[in-house]
Parts: C-alpha cells; structure tokens; sequence
C-alpha cells in the first residue's frame, strides 16, 4: 500500500506548481545527484529575439516564411520579425519590393523540419507575376552544408564572419540558403530566465550538480552558463536530440543518479532515458508525457522545490 506521506507529497506538491505523476517517484527524486539542464526554454526564457539580419530584403522575408510553419523559438523570432517588417511597410511600397518581388503574401509547401538542424520549404511569392518558388532552407550553417547547400564561397564570407562573431557573443545565427546557395543570417538572442540564475543556486545548495545541455552553439551555451552560475566544465553544446539521451546514459554508467530538466521534442528521448524526468509546463505535450514531474509554472526554481519536497516528505516517512 503506498504510504499516506507520499500521498501528502504528491498533494503538497500540486499545490507548489509540481505536479508528480505518482507517490512513488518521490522515492527516486530523493537519490539525485546531479541535474542535467536543457538550455532552450529551460534555462532560458525561449523567447528569442531578432537582433540582426544580414542580407538583402529577401532573407527576413522568405525565412519568415519557412519558419512560420516550424514551433521553434528561432522559428518564431524569426516569423514575427517578418510580420512585423511587413506591416511596417507603407501601402505605396505594395507594389515592388527592392529585390523586385512582388510585396503578398507567401505560400509554403512541402515543409520539412529537420530536428538540431533547421527546416525548409519551397516558398511561392503571391501576385509575383514571375514564377518564383525556391526552395527556402533556414538552420544551421553545417546542416545547409549537409544538404548540399554552397556555404563555402567567397560571396559567403560576410555570412560566416557574421555567424562567427554572433556566436562569439553568445548569440544565435541561422543560415537561410536558397537556389544552392546561403544567402542570409538572422542573427538572434534568447535570454536567461530572471529565476534561473536563482534555481541553479538552491540546485547547488541541495548538493546537486548542474550541467547544461545544448544543441545550441557553444558560445551562446558558455555564455548562458556563466549568466547562470554553472561550470564552464559542465556545460555540453551543439548535441542532436539523440546524443542528448546518450549524455545521460553516460552520466548513469559514471554511478550518477541523473535528473533531466527540459521542454522540447528534442529533450524527450533524454527525459525518459533519466532517473528523473521533469519537464517545463510551458514546453511541449512530448516532454511532458516523457517526464516523471511537471512543473506547472515552467520555472526552474520548481526543479529545487520538486527535490526538497521529495526529502522532506521521505524523512517524515522513515
Ligand atoms: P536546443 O537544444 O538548444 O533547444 P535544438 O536542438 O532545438 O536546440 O536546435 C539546435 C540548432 O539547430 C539550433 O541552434 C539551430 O541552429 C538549428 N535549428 C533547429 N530548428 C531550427 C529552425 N526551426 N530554424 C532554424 N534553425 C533551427
Ligand atoms: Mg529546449
């Protein structure tokens, strides 16, 4: 029979914004030992912002495009700054923009979302009167590199110059390539959320060892590390959503009682694969249901309060 205690655990615990998915998962919160931390959306507030566009008129415009399609924070950045370019625009510039594509709206088909790496989809121009669909890729410089994209030439040097000291900056920079070549960057920033900096510390005073988990660069990681007060030695960037699992795993082979903080598709495998899976309310349904907790308020001080509770309650039961 489960304990009354671990039931009033659970209880108090709903009430504090964690909601646990059973009494006896207190039990393995009580053993954790280190705390491996997504940093999109967890760590950081996931919201990002679009600092720079690097490019002609047609980079914000067709990656908005593509990227309305994609739930991504870039995506979401990078639709929004579209929208918000286009509402800018005064009527008399509805005729001709200044790449010569007709102002309208934009139609995307056969969208495709590459997870770590980025997304594409062949943009059709509204009302253009020419027949202009490319093939629109956004993601990861490497990535386009993958697909076959030229990312090498010189007219790319500004590119890589730009992508190469935003991240030096601690920001983002996405690649948007089309008709075989990269074209653009959007550069953008994702702050830290103003409790993180907070949470990790009650997660070190628990005696808990943070790690930062990325597929983000290591620049943008280093720097929301330090903002945050973890390690530079225990931070990890630039995983795909699988090689996030396997850190995991590896954490557990080293004799480590691993909990998992995340938010995202991408954090799912990782979160199932933990000790203990906690996940952001406010990420998404696949993290949630992959996870052992949710904490509701999609704070991370929450992820300190899941574990003290669960102490709490197990020496009131021993
Ligand atoms: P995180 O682990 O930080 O949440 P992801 O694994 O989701 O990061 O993404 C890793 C990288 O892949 C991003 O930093 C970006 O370069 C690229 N990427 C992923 N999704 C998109 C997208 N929708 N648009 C552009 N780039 C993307
Ligand atoms: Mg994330």
């Amino acid at each position: 029979a489960t304990p009354t205690a671990l039931l009033v655990g659970t209880g108090r615990g709903a009430q504090l914004g964690v909601l646990i998915k059973g009494p006896e998962i207190l039990e393995s919160t009580r053993r954790v030992d280190t705390v491996v931390l997504d940093k999109t959306g967890t760590v950081t507030q996931g919201r990002m912002v679009v600092e720079q566009v690097v490019g002609d008129d047609s980079t914000l415009r067709l990656a908005g495009a593509v990227e309305a399609l994609s739930e991504h924070p870039i995506a979401q950045a990078i639709a929004a700054a579209a929208q918000q370019e286009k509402a800018g625009l005064s009527p008399d510039a509805e005729a001709v923009g200044g790449d010569g594509l007709v102002v309208g709206s934009e139609q995307v088909l056969d969208f495709v979302s590459a997870a770590g790496g980025g997304v594409s989809g062949v943009v059709r121009v509204a009302h253009s009167g020419l027949d202009l669909s490319p093939r629109v890729l956004v993601g990861r410089l490497s990535w386009l590199a993958e697909q076959g994209m030229t990312v090498d030439g010189d007219d790319q040097r500004p590119l890589r110059d730009a992508v190469a000291a935003a991240e030096s900056s601690g920001a983002t920079a996405v690649v948007a390539a089309w008709d075989g070549a990269a074209r653009g960057v959007v550069v953008l920033r994702d702050p830290v959320k103003e409790s993180s900096a907070q949470a990790v510390a009650e997660l070190k005073d628990l005696g808990l060892r943070p790690i930062l988990l990325t597929g983000d660069n290591p620049g943008a990681a280093r720097v929301a590390a330090e903002q945050v007060g973890i390690a530079a030695d225990d931070v990890v960037a630039q995983v795909v959503p699988s090689e996030k699992a396997e850190v995991v795993a590896r954490l557990r082979a080293e004799g480590r009682v691993v909990a998992m903080v995340g938010d995202g598709v991408n954090d799912a495998a990782a979160l199932a694969g933990a000790d203990l899976g906690l996940a952001m309310g406010t990420g998404t349904d696949v993290a949630i249901e992959a996870s052992d907790i949710t904490l509701v308020r999609g704070d991370l001080r929450s992820a300190a309060t899941a574990i003290r509770l669960s102490r709490q309650t197990l020496r009131i039961i021993r």
